[in-house]
């Protein structure tokens, strides 16, 4: 897994963009991200919009940007976490991998 550079959320009109439903984001994910899963690297031409935090646990995330990540199918429908409760101080992501940036300066 490699850190990912996750743009600021995209502003439409003056605001936040919106990303009801939350598939009006896959355009935005990949040109930010590339046509990359953002767990296991994979070049697919099918990806799937991952919520970090899965609707199952937290609905009003569900059309949040920052909450967004580009996985495959394989990475997305993994060991069924969307019940399992997501710790960012035990838990890695590719978006929240900020100090390699100041290690490799
Ligand atoms: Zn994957």
């Amino acid at each position: 897994m490699r850190p990912v550079i996750k743009a600021a959320w995209p502003q439409e009109k003056g605001s936040l963009k919106s990303y009801k439903p939350y598939t009006k984001a896959n355009n935005d994910l990949e040109a930010n991200l590339g046509s990359y899963c953002s767990y296991c690297e994979v070049f697919s031409s099918d990806l799937e919009i991952e919520h970090v935090i899965s609707q199952d646990q937290d609905d009003t995330l569900a059309h949040d940007w920052d909450n967004f990540l580009l996985a495959c199918g394989k990475c997305n429908g993994k060991g069924g976490k969307s019940n399992k409760p997501v710790d960012f101080t035990t838990m890695h992501f590719p978006h929240l991998i900020q100090h390699l940036s100041v290690v490799f300066l």
